[in-house]
């Protein structure tokens, strides 16, 4: 059973083309109470029901072969059509592309799709999306499907 536990929710640099607010979230992800997952999540008010994320997986040890063996990958939630969609981006269309003492570096979406735990992935996703009371709340407020 997953389970969330939110974590920091900051404003961060408005949006690039608009100057619409911005905001990032984080949190950690529990599977029967094991550590399983980090998770950061970025949204901008102009583009409505549409964010980025990153999932980090594990192990969570804290010695550094550990850390070094973790994998952050990025996916885009578009929640503008009837079946949510997830995608796996490149570390280029992130913005959690940023080293972190977290993980090593933003995988590619090549080497992503690849991993063995790629759907285990896309479950924690699907939670963060649906679970993260932020999250949901900008869901809520945004109209359907009006990208303009
Ligand atoms: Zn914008």
């Amino acid at each position: 059973m997953i389970t969330l536990e939110e974590g920091e929710l900051r404003a961060t640099e408005p949006c690039e083309e608009c100057g619409a607010p911005t905001f990032s979230a984080r949190g950690f992800v529990y599977e029967n109470d094991d550590a399983h997952a980090v998770y950061l999540a970025s949204w901008s008010e102009c583009k409505p029901r549409f964010i980025k994320l990153a999932i980090i997986t594990g192990p969570w040890g804290d010695d550094d072969a550990g850390i070094a063996r973790r994998k952050r990958i990025g996916l885009d939630a578009d929640y503008t059509t009837d079946s949510p969609g997830l995608r796996v981006t490149d570390p280029s269309e992130s913005p959690w592309d940023e080293p972190s003492s977290l993980s090593p570096p933003m995988v590619s979406r090549q080497e992503a799709l690849s991993l063995p735990d790629i759907d285990e992935v896309f479950h924690i996703a699907d939670h963060v999306v649906l679970d993260d009371s932020r999250i949901a709340a900008f869901l809520q407020t945004q109209p359907d499907g009006e990208t303009d």
